[in-house]
């Protein structure tokens, strides 16, 4: 058996036993009343008084759904077809299906169905304003079904101990389905020791942060880990800016005493991330091994990611909403601190050519950096540039907006918004073709979209416990109708209906397994 062979049997493994605490072993959710979530204390049904049904049992037959009438868009091309999903699985797609006895008939006709949504980039853990509950709840009401999120381990723990309890965590808390990058940090013998033990977990991934003020000391380290990670199909993720230039940009503006938010973009210059992402490139060229980067910002950086010279990398990028929508001149305003992410926004050419990217394909896929704030959090005094929250809450609008902003708008074509929301993360990840494409075999993971359904932002709407959105008040035609997550209804009728806990960890391939 060779190592991929190897790689590939200890993830059936691991598969397994996912399904186990999926089932059986799960410990379920004894004090919270599995009722459907809602927003504002509404208490009605939906209007077509149907319960969600409960997961069938293993001895009962499986549900059935038909999707029927719509235009099936996936990242190749769309189709006018309906979808029958048996169970967790999509039996059939094709036109003039006929339903079952028991089926669900959901009428698509003049709408878009595409694969659920996957947003490989989300914080629903630690000081964040989300949990796995709120966070994959605003998840599948802007039809995400699969989120991958961060295993951050306890002081205590090993990063697999912490992989295992965030687990573990899925079947308790989450409405989607959720996977896990590791994160740890130094690098070190025993990281790059557990790389094959991540891969078994179906979760092979973890994220290196260059913003680290002594990231240069651990760089021979961190080659040792990237060998283990290339030899065990692990990606790692990497945020590219360079913690030497932030840590002297930082001082040189405590020294100026210009400490306000109001610097907030002079505290981390573009030449930090272009610097970092010359670096991360390097490494990916001298080790192999497979790699993301997260949140690219500008232009320059861009060039740098797909810097000609190297040929063809290992390396998929994405661009995250914050630099599609919105220029460093809205980091000025009174309200500034609210669109504080890292790294800061940068110029109207920079947002053209993260559209571009999204075009052309230099940029792979837009993933959120969920990372929510109440924007009390977001506008406390007492923040600085050395001590700020960076991030905003997506989950809920991220395909909401593209669609709007970008199908509606001829920027790209539905199919490229599937790839770029979807399949793209669904191939980088190690979940296709289990999700990210409608086809037989795959998951029912699917979004019901109504291209000509319009409505006005409001962060209301969002399940998320962040208070505000970026988007508040945009006009946006195109929403999400219905999210199917796994054959079951998550989201009708604006209301999350999918139950914490009906989530399961999404178990992943190694890369190029
Ligand atoms: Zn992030």
């Amino acid at each position: 058996m060779n190592r991929r062979d190897a790689i590939r049997t200890a993830a059936a493994a691991a598969a397994a036993v996912a399904a186990s605490i999926a089932t059986g072993a799960a410990p379920v959710l004894a004090a919270t009343d599995p009722q459907p979530l809602r927003r504002g204390g509404s208490s009605a049904q939906p209007s077509s008084g149907q319960p969600v049904p409960a997961r069938p049992a293993a001895a009962q037959p499986a549900t059935e759904i038909l999707v029927r009438g719509g235009r099936v868009v996936n990242a190749d091309g769309g189709v006018f077809a309906d979808v029958r999903i048996v169970g967790e699985r999509i039996t059939e797609v094709g036109p003039g299906l006929t339903a079952g006895p028991d089926a669900r008939v959901v009428d698509a006709a003049g709408h878009l169905v595409m694969p659920g949504g996957i947003d490989p980039h989300a914080h629903l853990q630690g000081s964040f304003a989300d949990d796995l509950t709120t966070g994959t709840s605003a998840a599948v009401a802007g039809g995400i079904t699969t989120v991958g999120t961060f295993a951050y381990a306890e002081d205590d723990e090993s990063p697999v101990e912490a992989m295992d309890r965030w687990l573990a965590e899925v079947p308790r808390m989450a409405v989607g389905d959720v996977f896990f990058h590791a994160s740890s940090w130094p690098p070190t013998p025993e990281l790059a020791a557990m790389m094959p033990s991540l891969a078994a977990r179906g979760q092979p991934s973890h994220k290196i942060f260059m913003t680290r003020g002594d990231f240069g000391t651990h760089r021979r380290a961190l080659i040792d880990v990237l060998d283990a990670a290339r030899d065990a199909g692990v990606v790692t993720l990497m945020h590219c800016e360079d913690g030497a230039i932030l840590n002297a940009a930082l001082t040189r503006l405590r020294d100026e005493g210009r400490t306000s938010l109001a610097y907030y973009a002079e505290s981390r210059p573009e030449v930090a991330e272009i610097a970092a992402t010359q670096d991360a490139v390097a490494l990916c060229a001298h080790t192999g091994a497979p790699m993301h980067f997260v949140h690219l910002s500008s232009a320059r950086t861009l060039d740098a990611a797909r810097d000609p010279a190297f040929g063809a990398l290992p390396i998929t990028i994405e661009t995250r909403p914050l630099y599609l929508y919105f220029t460093e001149e809205w980091l000025r305003g009174p309200d500034g601190p609210l669109y504080i992410g890292q790294p800061p926004l940068r110029s109207a050419a920079d947002v053209e050519a993260m559209w571009q990217g999204l075009r052309d394909g230099r940029v792979d896929m837009l993933a959120t950096d969920h990372a929510p704030w109440t924007r009390a959090q977001k506008m406390d005094p007492e923040l600085n540039v050395g001590r700020l929250r960076p991030g905003v809450s997506d989950l809920r609008f991220v395909r909401p907006v593209l669609f709007s902003e970008g199908v509606r708008r001829g920027r790209i074509s539905a199919e490229r918004y599937v790839e770029v929301t979807s399949t793209a993360a669904a191939k980088a990840f190690g979940l296709y073709p289990d999700r990210g494409v409608i086809r037989e075999g795959s998951f029912g993971d699917v979004m019901i979209l109504d291209p000509d359904l319009a409505h006005v932002v409001d962060a209301t709407d969002d399940p998320s416990n962040s208070d505000y959105t970026p988007f508040q008040g945009w006009a946006l035609t195109g929403w999400p109708a219905m999210t199917i997550r796994r054959g079951e209804v998550v989201y009708e009728e604006g209301r999350v209906v999918g139950r914490a806990g009906s989530g399961r960890p999404a178990v992943r391939s190694p890369w190029g397994g």
